[in-house]
């Protein structure tokens, strides 16, 4: 066996206490100067590697570490700034021009962002307009030397491949209309247009950004730079031999540039794609993940083996969530990876960059300790990778060490929070459930007009209703228990009923009762339903300083008690009209959530379901005549390979069904999926059975409505009139002209008048404008009919 070296590929920024984001909003709210923004992010980097370093990786990541994004940063250091954040005047800050890209000015509208591959990180999507790109510093080269310089680590330089940069970039054309960045109620951002790359696009790229990347190659190197990891989980998404001939060409120059260098190829997230071509790229070494590869790159490395001089950095801890590894398993993985590239240097590390999960796992005393015993989150992921290497090199004893870990791992497993009988029954008697409506649709969409006989084209909303200040601080001001339950209810219900007042008074048809008393539609969820639990610091970075702290979904889910009825049933008896329950479907929770690993996903999904199927029964029960069911996040939960879709697509209807076919043909079931492009899961939208769906349409209009001609949907849906992601009030006129436009493809009678999404993130003044524009050019229409 070759040489055998611990490494990272990334380390959170956050900091363990989020000290990284208050630095960064104490800097934007000029509470801060830059010179000591400077300074406490400095500390912020400095105290990881220096953990790293105590842990005992050997080779630390430099460079990983931003004031935003990683993806923001490579654009910056190569000068990429869009014309409209360009400085006027020399003295213009570069710091504040770095941010204003991310976060928009006044005069100039932020650029679009867009989720990291399929996690919940968001990055800034590169624009690429007309420029001669040059290189503005040598990034990391600078993190390199203050590494060295600050703690004496002789660091491992990190930055994004010139193949999966240009792929994400996107080309932008002066007379193209410039596209906004915006924040739906789902708290995450949609993109407008994905940057489509052909090869000869990629190619004239790569021709302007080779000589950059190999500048900063060659100076790494001249300053005695050992490795470089280049990121390219491009590599894993599906591409064609001709821009395979494009990365060939680009690698063998690049390593020539730096042939000193030992040049990382890193891949992540899934297997490699084309892995013998990749595999013999002319670099020093190549990444693989090896635990989120569906067992693909080690079925690809025992059929073609790995070139003996090469390096291979092996992710072998699970980098994308929080559960501790049996590290007698990982052994046996490393192994076989050694069985199969015997002579190679060996890198092990984690699959992927530890951005992805939280920072420590000490800070939580608070949780159950089977289940403490049982996670472990970046720093805990980083001893298990020095365990495991030490472990594989006989430089340590840690026969004990390995056998701890497999014990945690059996307790969690063996505990009862994943062995609920009852769960497990229901799962197992699904075999005998049709999992299909009483009747077909055609039957009971009659019988929900009979019952609830609305008028043509009826108007509602998709469930939330501004979150203003006052009602985030009564909710904190409970938190903190500065208010009695009975006074956070009281102040609730105040609002559920000024909500149905001013709903009444619009004449929309079908009201909702606000979502006020939700901070996140998956966390609430995840309060309520056993099986679940929230962490105290387990947060990690979604986009820019926003933070998301995913629930642990570690047991079997269970129905506890009703969760949303309380609220919905009080609204509905101060109302004549019809209140909507609002529930969040499965695969929203799961993709929000960090998922136990040793069950399938489908099956939680499955649990999920069946809980929420009590829940849809106690709103039925209790007089609720409509329940939605949000599923906005099951497109981008879509595995990168498209070979896999059909099964998650699957399993995301049977989920989503579980928990909308156990109602009377009476009832009727609403679901929305928040994003504009979807012609990929069309079939699906099918699949799902829901009587009516919303989907947001505004800012697609022509593309949503182009896929309708072509596919003849049959039930009743709503195709958002207007956008939510912006503050301004659209006029009658053009609202009408949005459903005229609709109902050229979809018949009047099937047709929904709703916006585009939720209205948490808006203000009260402009929702109420925008929302009497819908009924007033509602009511235009049906005079037409
Ligand atoms: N019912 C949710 C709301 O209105 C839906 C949010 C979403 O689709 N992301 O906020
Ligand atoms: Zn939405």
């Amino acid at each position: 066996m070759g040489n055998v070296i611990s490494s990272n590929l990334g380390y959170p920024r956050l900091g363990e206490k989020r000290e990284w984001k208050h630095a960064l909003e104490d800097y934007w709210s000029h509470k801060i100067s830059q010179e000591e923004f400077v300074k406490r992010t400095k500390e912020v980097r400095l105290s990881n590697l220096k953990k790293q370093q105590e842990l005992g990786i050997e080779l630390i990541p430099v460079g990983d570490f931003s004031y935003y994004d990683h993806v923001l940063d490579t654009s910056f250091m190569f000068g990429v700034i869009p014309k409209r954040f360009q400085a006027k005047n020399e003295a213009h800050d570069q710091l504040d021009t770095y941010f204003s890209i991310a976060r928009g000015t006044k005069q100039a509208i932020a650029s679009e962002m867009t989720k990291w591959f399929n996690t919940n990180y968001h990055y800034i999507v590169p624009e690429l307009e007309d420029f001669a790109p040059h290189l503005v510093e040598n990034r990391p080269l600078k993190y390199y030397l203050e590494a060295k310089e600050e703690l004496g680590i002789e660091g491992k330089p990190v930055l994004v491949g010139p193949i999966t940069f240009l792929k994400l970039a996107k080309t932008y054309k002066e007379d193209e209309p410039e596209s906004e960045t915006s924040t739906c109620s789902c708290g995450h951002a949609h993109v407008l247009e994905t940057a489509k790359c052909d090869a000869r696009i990629l190619q004239d790229l790569v021709d302007k950004f080779l000589p950059l990347y190999k500048q900063v190659l060659r100076e790494l190197e001249d300053s005695g730079v050992e490795y470089v990891q280049l990121d390219e989980p491009i590599l894993v998404t599906e591409y064609d031999q001709a821009e395979l001939a494009v990365i060939k060409s680009t690698y063998q120059e690049l390593q020539e540039a730096a042939p000193k260098l030992k040049i990382i190829l890193q891949t992540y997230f899934e297997s490699l794609t084309h892995y013998q071509e990749i595999v013999a790229l002319p670099v020093a070494g190549i990444g693989l993940d090896f635990v989120h590869d569906f067992g693909e790159n080690l079925a690809a490395l025992s059929q073609y083996g790995f070139p003996k001089d090469k390096i291979l950095a092996a992710g072998v801890i699970d980098g994308r969530n929080v559960w501790r590894s049996n590290l007698h398993a990982q052994q046996k993985l490393v192994k076989s990876i050694v069985e199969y590239a015997p002579e190679v240097e060996l890198i092990l590390q984690p699959s992927n960059s530890l951005l992805h999960v939280p920072v420590t796992k000490k800070n939580e005393p608070q949780l159950d300790s089977i289940l403490l015993n049982g996670l472990s989150f970046a720093d805990e992921k980083l001893n298990e990778i020095v365990l495991l290497t030490q472990s594989v090199q006989h430089t340590a004893p840690t026969n004990s060490l390995l056998d701890e870990s497999k014990r945690a791992v059996d307790q969690l497993n063996q505990s009862e929070h994943r062995n609920h009988p009852e769960v497990q029954k229901e799962l197992r008697d699904l075999k005998n459930l049709k999992n299909e409506r009483h009747s077909i649709y055609n039957k009971r969409i009659q019988k929900q007009h009979k019952n609830l006989a609305l008028p043509l084209l009826p108007t509602t909303t998709i469930g939330s209703f501004p979150q203003t200040q006052i009602v985030r601080q009564t909710r904190a001001s409970w938190k903190k228990q500065e208010i009695s339950n009975h006074e956070y209810e009281e102040f609730i219900q105040r609002e559920i009923k000024r909500w149905i007042q001013i709903q009444e008074e619009l004449e929309l048809d079908v009201l909702v009762h606000g979502e006020f008393e939700r901070t996140d539609m998956v966390e609430y969820f995840g309060q309520k339903l056993s099986g679940f639990v929230p962490t105290l610091y387990g947060w990690v970075q979604s986009y820019g300083s926003r933070a998301v702290r995913p629930p642990l979904v570690y047991g079997d889910v269970s129905f506890v008690e009703p969760i949303t009825v309380k609220e919905t049933v009080y609204a509905q008896s101060l109302t004549e009209k019809p209140v909507k329950g609002m529930l969040t479907a499965p695969i929203t929770i799961i993709n929000w959530s960090f998922v136990r690993d040793d069950i399938p996903k489908a099956d939680v999904a499955n649990q999920i379901g069946l809980a929420l199927r009590k829940e849809v029964n106690h709103l039925e029960k209790a007089g609720i005549h409509i329940i939605q069911v949000d599923e906005p996040a099951l497109r981008e939960g879509l595995p990168l390979k498209k070979k896999r879709w059909a099964k998650y697509l699957k399993d995301a209807v049977y989920s989503f069904k579980l928990t909308t076919t156990g109602v009377k043909d009476e009832t009727q079931i609403h679901t929305h999926m928040c994003y504009a492009e979807f012609e990929d899961i069309m079939e699906t939208i099918r699949d799902l059975d829901a009587d009516v769906i919303s989907i947001e349409t505004s800012r697609s209009q022509g593309e949503i409505i182009a896929s309708f001609e072509e596919f003849h949907y049959d039930k009743e849906i709503g195709l958002g009139v207007y956008d939510i992601h912006s503050p301004r009030v659209p006029e009658v006129s053009e609202i009408k002209q949005n459903i005229k436009r609709a109902l050229k493809v979809i018949p009047e009678n099937q047709f929904w008048i709703n916006p585009d999404c939720g209205l948490k993130t808006r203000k009260e003044e402009e929702t109420i404008a925008a929302l009497r524009k819908m009924v007033q050019a509602t009511k235009e229409i049906r005079q037409e009919y």
